[in-house]
């Protein structure tokens, strides 16, 4: 596969997405992992704090481009000739709503969803549940890398 790209919110980046990063990355000469820019949406980290953790996080990957986009996935798809995305599943309970999504875009541009399932220790980590437990001083350090625990410290200090 030539190019494919990873799109989603990384509020923050997870070692569950970076999995999948690194995965991904093996399919395809390019991947593009495109953060989700929703200005109506409320987020813990902005546009440039998530592309600059992602950045420095996928830098022992020499084919991954990090980028951003709004408005619809399948528009940016199009105008970067990007003909499939790549979504991780951690169970079941992504299924209905990812199968929804992948349906939908392929219907709009015939853009294909390729998924990968989640290994099983990353299984469990979602950023909401990072964002959740740091902000309750729980140990989430475990579940991102080390600039996005110092980020999460800094970010609940202020
Ligand atoms: P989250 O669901 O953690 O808020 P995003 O909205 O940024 O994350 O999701 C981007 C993509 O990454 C989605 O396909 C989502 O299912 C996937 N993903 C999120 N966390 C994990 C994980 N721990 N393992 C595998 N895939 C994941």
């Amino acid at each position: 596969m030539e190019k494919a790209c990873y799109p989603g919110s990384f509020d923050p980046f997870t070692r569950g997405h970076l999995e999948i990063i690194e995965r991904a990355s093996c399919l395809c000469s390019q991947l593009t992992v495109a953060v989700i820019d929703n200005p109506a949406k409320r987020h813990l980290f902005s546009l440039e704090e998530r592309k600059e953790m992602l950045q420095q996080g996928v830098s022992h990957l020499g084919n991954v481009v990090i980028d951003h986009f709004q408005g619809l996935l399948v528009d940016y798809l199009k105008d970067r000739q990007i003909g499939v995305a790549i979504r991780g599943l951690r169970d079941s309970s992504d299924a209905p709503v990812e199968m929804q999504m992948a349906r939908l875009n392929r219907q709009m541009s015939g853009c294909e969803t390729l998924w990968l399932a989640a290994e099983g220790q990353f299984l469990h980590i979602s950023s909401s549940f990072v964002r959740e437990i740091a902000r309750l001083g729980g140990p989430y350090q475990n579940w991102v890398t080390p600039l996005v625990a110092q980020r999460m410290e800094a970010k609940l200090a202020q």
